[in-house]
């Protein structure tokens, strides 16, 4: 069977919400954001292995996180670096070569079902790209430097990329080794594949897959967590 790892992004080193600690590892419910996460991919069927890239400076508290909460599945903890896209890179030359497929999720969401990635999974199987995203439900403006608006792009085509991304070693390998080469510069994985002229498929996800980032959705977190599902 074809290995699946699941590369999580825990490096960066927003702090937003105001406080000292990076997003990911701030405590909701008595635990690190950044658990809620893992623990999903630690108990997916379909996950072979994870490797999770951190702050340097973080590698030693990260490890005990791994231990504590005892994630029997990582394979690696990995330095992230200045920009996501230099992270992914990073935990990129850290895959094994067993790994046939990659699963790249941001740290920070932790509300992503099995379900969904159960559906992203499979549809990288049948076309070798996938992402998770939702159509977006308000109108996209494309604005001017004065923010006089350029362009209205019809509603209906429009989409928002979240994450789990997934694709085959090779082509997420080769589309960072490209970019690296070339300078090129993606907000996410997928963009990278698509300038390499590789079509990237849409899956349907949940729009309360967020990716937390303000204090309105920490609390809205900490609801969720209340309910029975995310238990
Ligand atoms: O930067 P952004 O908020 O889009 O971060 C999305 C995910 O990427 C987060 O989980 C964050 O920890 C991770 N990240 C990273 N390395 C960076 C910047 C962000 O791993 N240099």
């Amino acid at each position: 069977m074809a290995k699946i790892t699941a590369l999580i992004l825990a490096a960066g080193r927003g702090k937003r919400m105001g406080g000292r600690v990076s997003k990911q590892f701030l405590e909701v419910e008595g635990r690190p954001l950044l658990t809620y996460t893992l623990a999903h991919f630690e108990a997916h069927p379909l996950i072979d292995s994870l490797i999770i890239v951190v702050p340097a400076a973080n590698l030693d508290y990260c490890r005990e996180i791994v231990k504590k909460y005892s994630f029997k599945k990582v394979e690696k903890l990995v330095a992230g670096g200045k920009e996501r896209q230099d992270s992914v890179y990073q935990g990129l030359k850290a895959l094994t070569a067993e790994t046939e497929w990659v699963v790249i999720h941001d740290g920070v969401r932790p509300l992503i079902s099995p379900f969904v990635i159960t559906q992203v999974i499979k549809r990288a199987k049948e076309t070798e790209a996938a992402v998770v995203g939702v159509p977006v439900k308000d109108t996209i403006k494309m604005v001017n430097s004065d923010l006089s608006i350029a362009q209205t792009p019809p509603r209906e085509k429009l989409w928002q990329a979240q994450t789990p991304q997934v694709f085959t070693k090779e082509l997420i390998v080769k589309a960072y080794q490209k970019a690296k080469e070339l300078g090129w510069q993606g907000t996410d994985d997928a963009s990278l594949v698509e300038k390499l002229g590789v079509p990237v498929f849409m899956v349907p996800g949940e729009y309360h897959n967020l990716k937390i980032t303000t204090s309105g959705d920490l609390v809205f977190l900490r609801e969720k967590l209340k309910e029975k599902d995310f238990e």
